[in-house]
């Protein structure tokens, strides 16, 4: 069933006790209006309503009258306070009618995992007399589809983003009408090594609110991201001239992928190299970037978490003089680090990590937050840095891997670069 109007605004509406009390973060609403966004809609408003019939059929009834499209998100379990379905019924101002087909899908959900639906789940088969039903092939809830006065789609999804997305992409995302001249076309460039603020003073002129394509920035743990969207009939040209424009202004510090980790790999693979990890304050984390991208086992050999400098020692070969003079947390510790490790793994590039995460530890000539981060490989020189990363402990750690990453995209793209954080030696 398709719509008979142009879906030009939409709304999205998070249900759920949680979010309105702050117990659970609304993420779905961000990933949604996202996609609508990167299609050619506008989103009006988010909106996060308890699990209360009244307070979620007066919202559909109220964006209903001012948008095209309205997402739902959440309430759609088996339980007293799952009200999405009586809440729609209310809107519609339709009885509950149960869905046979719906109700074997359920079942079948419960059956396929050897176990018997339990009676409460014979409600998650209801829908208003008029809407449809859409398949969840990831969990129990089905979603559902109605259109209120003949001029607004409403789709009701479940909650987990893991079930939510998918009904999203193939029941909603490829039945989206716009009018032509709203057609829209994006393209995202990723960037690591230069701050989200440098970048945009390199792209100044081309951020112009008012220009088309439209370009902005984003930026998360050091990679910043560049959007490109164009909109109208020549909007493929537009952005190729943007899109070209900018990489040449960023060719530096343009990376492969939005992932380090995947940007890294492919490179080390392209050249048939490897790399270690020798973890103190991140205690895996980079092995766990690394790790985590399919086929990385091609490049990764595998890594040590040297904790205490006994095992810097043992694992790594650091020599205890260099604790006794310079300390753990020192450049020549993070390069006997690197270079031990290298050869104990046997790996053509090692990056080693070691550094004060707080919140305790620090002093004035080493604050917490100071990190070395060494990256040594067969032939160069290696290459060691001091970081002062700010935030708490967990920023602190998770900032030190991907900027351990980044080092040694820096090497191996033959860049030489200073890094966002970076401090003189
Ligand atoms: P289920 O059948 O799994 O109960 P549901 O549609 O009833 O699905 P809810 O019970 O509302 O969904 O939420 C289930 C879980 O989904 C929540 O505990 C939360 O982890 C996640 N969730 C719900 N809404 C959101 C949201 N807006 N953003 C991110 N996660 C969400």
């Amino acid at each position: 069933m398709s719509a008979r109007f142009d879906h030009v605004l939409a709304a999205v509406v998070a249900v759920g006790d949680e979010l309105v009390l702050g117990q659970k973060l609304d993420t779905n609403s961000r990933w949604i209006a996202d996609r609508l966004v990167l299609r050619g809609l506008d989103v009006a408003a988010h909106l996060t309503v308890p699990d209360d019939v009244d307070a979620i059929s007066s919202a559909i009834r109220r964006f209903a009258e001012r948008v095209e499209l309205l997402i739902l998100t959440g309430g759609l379990g088996p339980t007293a306070d799952d009200l999405t379905r009586a809440a729609l019924a209310a809107a519609l101002d339709e009885q509950l009618v149960l869905d046979e087909r719906a109700l074997e899908q359920v079942r079948l959900w419960f059956t396929s995992r050897g176990r018997e639906m339990p009676e409460q789940n014979r409600a998650q088969a209801l829908r208003p007399q008029t809407a449809r039903m859409l398949r969840n092939d990831h969990g129990t809830a089905p979603a559902l589809h109605a259109i209120l006065d003949n001029r607004c789609d409403i789709f009701c999804l479940p909650g987990p983003p893991h079930e939510m997305q998918p009904i999203f992409e193939r029941d909603i995302e490829p039945t989206l009408r716009l009018p032509p001249e709203r057609a829209v076309h994006t393209t995202v460039i990723h960037t690591f090594g230069r701050g989200e603020s440098d970048v945009a003073a390199q792209l100044a002129d081309l951020m112009d609110r008012s220009r088309n394509p439209l370009v902005g920035t984003t930026a998360s743990l050091g990679v910043v991201s560049v959007r490109i969207r164009a909109r109208g009939p020549d909007g493929p040209q537009r952005l190729r001239e943007t899109e070209s424009l900018v990489r040449t202004r960023l060719s530096e510090i343009l990376l492969d992928d939005e992932s380090l980790a995947v940007d890294v790999l492919n490179r080390l693979k392209a050249r048939q190299q490897t790399v270690a990890t020798v973890e103190s304050c991140t205690g895996g984390l980079v092995g766990e970037m690394l790790t985590s991208i399919p086929g990385s086992s091609q490049a990764f050999v595998g890594g040590l978490i040297t904790y205490t400098n006994e095992l810097k020692h043992r694992l790594a070969d650091v020599p205890h003089q260099v604790f006794e003079t310079e300390g753990a947390v020192s450049k020549p510790c993070a390069i006997a680090m690197a270079e031990g490790g290298r050869a104990h793994c046997h790996a053509d590039h090692a990056i080693a990590i070691t550094g004060i995460a707080g919140p305790d530890g620090g002093t004035d000539a080493k604050p917490v937050g100071t990190v070395w981060i060494a990256v040594a490989s067969e032939n160069a020189p290696t290459d060691a840095r001091r970081f002062l990363f700010k935030g708490s402990r967990q920023a602190i750690r998770t900032w030190s891997a991907a900027t351990a990453l980044g080092m040694l995209r820096l090497r191996l793209a033959g860049h030489n670069m200073r890094l966002l954080n970076q401090q003189e030696p």
